[in-house]
């Protein structure tokens, strides 16, 4: 069935949408993209292509939730130096002040010009963008699935009900527990995130438990800013952080026993935790896989200069769920990829110019309260693929002035992304 604004109006309202475009005749004959998912990729394109265009597209972002609950900071939630509150941001403003429309409903697969609702209706489009996320691959650990994470061993690696839980069950914990983070095999989102998390549990352990042990068992044999990890943890929690690479676990976790409260490692020892951090390996979100964008692999491939698929034509891809090159998985990578995307988009749709496409991302981590590290770099689109320039990385045995001073950049590029994705 093919969906007129009206019947899209209607859907919006039949889904509780807050907030609604009103029906315009004017601007009914632009061009239409729809863009599915309201993260930090999602979002940013549907702002950028609706703000730049000054009215000449049709921007239509189509979202499963009422609103966006950050994973970026919610591992300093789980530090007690977040509010969970301040992670969750509102469509409001990109409706109210960029005139994007909102259909508050899962979307189920896309094809070259169309996507369908869970509903079974239809939207058309003149072009599609998707930035699903990620999901997990469950079906490789015995003893894990969904309802587990909900429910015992969350992943908390979508912020939301599971991050509530997982902190709940580290302040509940008795002193003298173990906690344990079992971080995925790459590529995942954010590449510092378990690393960070384990030094937040840690904070909250040294001030209220401080007999506890973290225990990190690895898929791999290194990480992400793994020496100025080390370093902060030596300093902050002697003793307190253990991490075993996966040349002692074969590679990480075979199976979850979730009532005794265990991993079993792939290569065959059993470590039972109070509470457990499970992270499973990933791939690209439902809708990617569903409708052939990541071929056969978990990821999908995309051309590095305007993010579309190089499966199916007219829908791109970026974010977490793409596989694009040299850039980490991170909330900043993918709101820099939404603004190529958003460029390369109007002037494929209204003529406007191009720019040469150009790619930033940095990640900052707080170890302890006033000590950050970040890791950063700067990338273009190369022949097949985006590809990294210049790199930078926070020094090692930095004065405390230095990582306080990252520290409080980390805070401030917290406002700054989330008023740039979500704000007016
Ligand atoms: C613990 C943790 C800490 C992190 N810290 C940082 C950090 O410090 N800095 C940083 O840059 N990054 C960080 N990240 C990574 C960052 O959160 C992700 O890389 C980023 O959110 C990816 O953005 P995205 O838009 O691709 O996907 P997402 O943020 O996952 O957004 C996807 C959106 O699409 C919606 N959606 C999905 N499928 C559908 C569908 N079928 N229909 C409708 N809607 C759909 C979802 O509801 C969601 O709103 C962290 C991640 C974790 C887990």
């Amino acid at each position: 069935m093919d969906m007129t604004r009206r019947d899209t109006a209607k859907l919006a309202l039949a889904a509780g949408a807050a907030t609604l475009f009103a029906p315009n005749v004017a601007r009914a004959a632009n061009p239409k993209l729809i863009v599915i998912g309201g993260g930090p990729g999602g979002a940013t394109v549907a702002k950028y292509a609706a703000r730049d265009s000054k009215g000449a597209l049709d921007v239509t972002l189509v979202e499963q939730n009422p609103m966006h609950t950050t994973c970026f900071f919610s591992n300093v939630y789980l530090g007690d130096a977040f509010a969970f509150d301040d992670l969750s941001h509102s469509y409001d403003n990109l409706v109210n002040a960029h005139g994007v429309n909102m259909v508050y409903a899962r979307a189920e697969k896309v094809e070259t010009g169309r996507v369908t609702l869970s509903d079974g209706s239809t939207l058309d489009a003149d072009a599609i963008v998707v930035a699903p996320g990620i999901d997990f691959k469950f079906d490789l650990y015995d003893g894990y699935d969904e309802h587990i994470a909900a429910t015992r061993i969350p992943h908390a690696y979508k912020a939301g009900p599971q991050t509530q839980l997982l902190k709940k069950q580290v302040k509940a914990m008795e002193d003298g527990g173990t906690v344990i983070i079992c971080p995925p095999p790459n590529p995942y989102r954010c590449p510092p995130g378990p690393y960070e998390r384990a030094s937040m549990i840690a904070k909250i352990l040294k001030a209220e438990k401080p007999a506890s042990k973290i225990l990190i068992l690895d898929s791999k044999d290194k990480h992400s800013k793994q020496g100025l990890f080390q370093e902060g943890w030596e300093k902050h929690y002697p003793g307190m952080i253990e991490w075993v690479p996966a040349e002692f676990t074969g590679g990480g976790i075979a199976s979850v026993d979730a009532k005794g409260m265990s991993v079993t490692t792939i290569e065959g020892e059993t470590f039972e935790g109070n509470v457990i951090n499970m992270i499973p390996a990933q791939k690209a979100g439902m809708i990617a896989t569903a409708s052939g964008l990541t071929g056969e692999g978990d990821w999908a491939p995309i051309r590095p200069d305007t993010f579309e698929s190089t499966l199916v034509p007219g829908v791109h891809i970026l974010g977490d769920a793409c596989a694009q090159g040299d850039m980490p998985k991170s909330g900043y990578s993918a709101n820099s990829q939404a603004k190529v995307v958003a460029n390369a988009v109007r002037a494929s749709l209204t003529g406007s110019r191009a720019f040469p496409p150009r790619f930033r991302n940095t990640c900052w981590s707080l170890v302890a309260d006033d000590w950050g590290i970040k890791v950063g770099a700067d990338y273009v689109a190369g022949d097949d693929k985006v590809t990294k320039t210049e790199g930078f990385l926070s020094p090692a045995d930095a004065e405390a002035e230095l990582r306080a001073a990252t520290a409080a950049e980390g805070y401030d590029w917290y406002a700054a992304i989330a008023q740039d994705t979500w704000g007016a």
